[in-house]
């Protein structure tokens, strides 16, 4: 799973499941927000822009891929992803206390 941030004020965008490279980000492997998961069954028409919703900076356009998969092209520079560690690993925070 990766999450993407934003740069700018560093709120959090959203959560896919997927890895590497985040050129296009597919709306069916969204799991969160719920309000973005959602947009997949719209149109491309309907699709707002992506925008931050702390700094409303601009972070991704509406897109379709050749099979017709909803996206958003994302903005390069605008967004700064990391990596999730699985649920099964436990934080080393917690094992010493
Ligand atoms: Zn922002």
């Amino acid at each position: 799973m990766i999450e993407i941030q934003c740069t700018q004020c560093k709120a959090f965008i959203a959560r896919y499941t997927g890895s590497g490279e985040v050129d296009l980000l597919f709306l069916d492997s969204v799991l969160k927000p719920d309000s973005l998961a959602d947009l997949k069954s719209s149109s491309k028409a309907d699709l707002p822009h992506l925008i931050c919703i702390e700094c409303s900076r601009k972070l991704g356009k509406p897109a379709v891929d050749e099979t017709g998969r909803l996206a958003y092209k994302m903005i390069k520079g605008s967004f700064r992803k990391k990596g999730i560690i699985k649920a099964m690993t436990t934080s080393p925070h917690t094992s010493w206390r």
